[in-house]
Parts: structure tokens; sequence; C-alpha cells
């Protein structure tokens, strides 16, 4: 064949040349000025191969360092409250029933501090609000 897509034994001198230095198939395609399929190709039926080590690259990554993490926001989280029995809730503590029992057998209530113009505290309106507007999808 005599096309344009032979290989002068330069250019082949010059794959394996730079194969072997671990030269990466697109480098070696601008330098032999081929595609990198060609290259490949050409790789292939010399049957080189490559055991292993750095593979140079056209484009040459500098050692970057590790980003840091951003640090986790600090969330704000309620303090720890008691459940309340149904009958020593007081009007400030949150109505969400528990799935506890008080040493009599009745109900416990959350006991977290409501939220304005909520039956619950924040955790409980969260919970409650978020699950009513799902089901309703
Ligand atoms: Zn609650």
């Amino acid at each position: 064949m005599a096309q344009s897509n032979e290989w002068s034994d330069k250019a082949e001198t010059t794959l394996r040349h730079m194969f072997n230095a671990g030269a990466s198939a697109a480098l070696i395609a601008d330098a032999v000025e081929k595609t990198r399929s060609a290259v490949c190709g050409k790789i292939k039926r010399l049957k080189l191969h490559r055991e292993s080590g750095p593979i140079m690259t056209r484009y040459t990554s500098k050692p970057h360092k590790k980003p840091t993490p951003a640090p986790l926001p600090k969330f704000i989280t309620e303090p720890a409250t008691q459940p309340v029995s149904i009958l020593a809730a007081k009007r400030h503590h949150c109505r969400a029933v528990l799935d506890q029992r008080d040493p009599n057998g009745l109900a416990m209530f959350c006991g977290a501090r409501k939220v304005a113009g909520s039956p619950w505290c924040a955790k409980h309106k969260r919970k409650f609000v978020i699950t009513a507007y799902v089901g309703r999808a």
C-alpha cells in the first residue's frame, strides 16, 4: 500500500523510542503526525508492550494539593429534653406523641419547647410537615 498512512522508518523509530519512554499514544501521534488510532494500531501490529510505569501524556498535571474539606456547618442542636407525661405536659411542650409510656402507662409527649404557632417543636414540625407534603404528592 502506498498511502499517506504508511509508516516511515523514522516515524516507526520515533514511535518505538517514545513508546519505550512511556509516552501516550496521543503524544506519539503528535510527534509522528499521525492520528492517535493510527499510532495505537501500529503499536499493536509491532506487538509493543509496556510493562508499567509512568505514562507521559500531553497534559502534564501539576502535583496539586488535596483540597482541604470545608468545615462542616455547625448545626443548631436543640437542647435535649425529657419526654413528659401527657398529664404533666405544660402549654409550651411539644404535642408530638412518642412511642413511650410513663410509669402509669400513659402516653408521653416530646416535651421540647413548641415553635410559635405550632403544636410541635422544630424537629417534629419539620418531620410532620415534610411527611404531609410528601404524602400529598
Ligand atoms: Zn417534639
